[in-house]
């Protein structure tokens, strides 16, 4: 617990602006502690007068940063197959442990996980270590997370990186926590300093306004969570080696409290738009709903979905499935059609990862045309007719 030492306080406040939890404030000229407080230590370390202690908690036990070493991939695999972001982040994966001049690990948890480690190798992986055991068929955080867990403190990767898929995000808090590691969430870009190995993190902050870079300087393993379609995945390479580590599981691994009965797929029409290669988005310049009827037209005639930008989600003219931004999806088809839409930060940052994205906009100076390879500046009420009718001539003749 935090101790006040009622003698020394002299009620200066300092601890009271150290505290990023507001667990302390200066009443009557001496510091109190709620029960915010998360025995970070921060007010200790910034006490002048050494007026704070931490007791019974081992506060910022130095690690030898030596000790750690590789780039480790989670990667997801439930019913039956391995999720997309796995092999992307075996791409981000290949290029930091490149840098660092260290090896590329894959996780794999599951059961009858069949050839999907020999995938990992031929996706970049170096080494897999694969829990592959009956008692790991469902996902629970308790079981993965124990495995995981183990592996980390066994052989101590410096960095770990996972999905920011429902599991991901389920899973990867809670093993960060019991390492004591640190977590960034939802990253959008990743970067090895040289110096150092730190990673360099990047996620969207403060709603979107800004991109702020996070490292964790002083405690290992670095772990982040990465969204889907963010990272490219490497080309298969048949001939790439690796080892494969089948991991011996202890039965207290596999004690869970959670008794997974049935999983059961979740029943949607809505289209997955991350899994379309042509998209067509429509923005607040189809003026009404109706508009949308030429998007669905365009999206057809090309074989692809139909997404949007959130302005329009928001008035009701389309659902949120179909979203794409920061609050929306990701998504990286191998093309966009960007329909009056005007290229809003939070908008680029779902879709700038698209292989060939074309704007359509009556102002030329709008910002999406900053991420355009084709820009089309005018009318949306003119131009798509004449698109749609020449795709559909060109592919009657
Ligand atoms: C915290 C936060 C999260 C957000 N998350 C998201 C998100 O996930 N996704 C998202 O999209 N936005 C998101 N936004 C909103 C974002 O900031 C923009 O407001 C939104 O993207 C704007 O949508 P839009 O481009 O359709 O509309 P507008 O910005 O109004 O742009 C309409 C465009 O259509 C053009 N236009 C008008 N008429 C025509 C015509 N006849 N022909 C051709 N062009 C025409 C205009 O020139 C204009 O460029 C978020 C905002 C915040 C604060």
């Amino acid at each position: 617990m935090l101790i006040v030492d009622k003698e020394l306080c002299v009620g200066c406040g300092i601890c009271e602006d150290s505290c990023a939890f507001g667990a302390i404030e200066v009443v009557d000229g001496i510091a109190v502690v709620s029960e915010a407080c998360t025995l970070c230590g921060a007010c200790v370390d910034n006490c002048e007068v050494e007026a704070l202690r931490l007791e019974g908690v081992e506060k910022n036990v130095q690690v030898d940063l030596d000790n750690w070493n590789g780039i480790w991939v989670y990667c997801e695999y439930r019913s039956g197959s391995l999720s997309s972001v796995s092999l992307e982040l075996l791409g981000i994966g290949r290029k930091l442990a490149d840098a660092r001049g260290v090896k590329l690990a894959a996780v794999l948890i599951g059961a009858d996980t069949g050839d999907t480690a020999d995938n990992l190798i031929a996706h970049g992986a170096d080494i897999v270590y694969r829990a592959d055991d009956p008692g790991l068929a469902y996902f629970t955080d308790e079981t993965y997370g124990a495995v995981l867990t183990d592996l980390i403190k066994q052989h101590q990767p410096e960095v770990v990186l996972a999905g920011a898929t429902a599991i991901g995000r389920s899973l990867i808090p809670g093993v960060a926590n019991t390492l004591g590691a640190g977590l960034t969430a939802d990253c959008t870009q990743l970067d090895i300093r040289a110096d150092d190995g730190a990673l360099l993190q990047t996620r969207p902050a403060f709603g979107g306004n800004i991109m702020a870079t996070i490292v964790c300087p002083s405690s290992r393993p670095q772990m982040s969570t990465v969204r889907p379609n963010v990272m490219k995945e490497l080309e298969y390479d048949a001939g790439r080696t690796g080892e494969i580590v089948d991991v011996a599981l202890e039965p207290a691994q596999l004690d869970s409290k959670v008794r997974v009965l049935e999983s059961v797929q979740a029943e949607n029409d809505d289209v997955n738009i991350q899994e379309s290669d042509i998209l067509v988005g429509g923005g607040r310049g189809l003026d009404s709903e109706k508009g949308f009827e030429l998007i669905r037209q365009l999206a057809s005639s090309l074989n692809g979905s139909v997404s949007a930008s959130r302005a329009v989600v928001d008035a009701g003219w389309i659902g949120y499935p179909h979203q794409v931004g920061q609050t929306g999806k990701t998504v990286a088809p191998k093309l966009y059609i960007a329909c009056g839409i005007s290229g809003a930060i939070q908008h680029v940052a779902g879709m700038q990862s698209s292989e060939t994205i074309v704007a359509i906009n009556r102002d030329e100076n709008a910002p999406i045309f900053d991420v355009a390879d084709f820009g089309i500046v005018g009318d949306l009420f003119e131009i798509l007719p004449k698109l749609i009718s020449k795709i559909e001539g060109y592919q009657k003749s």
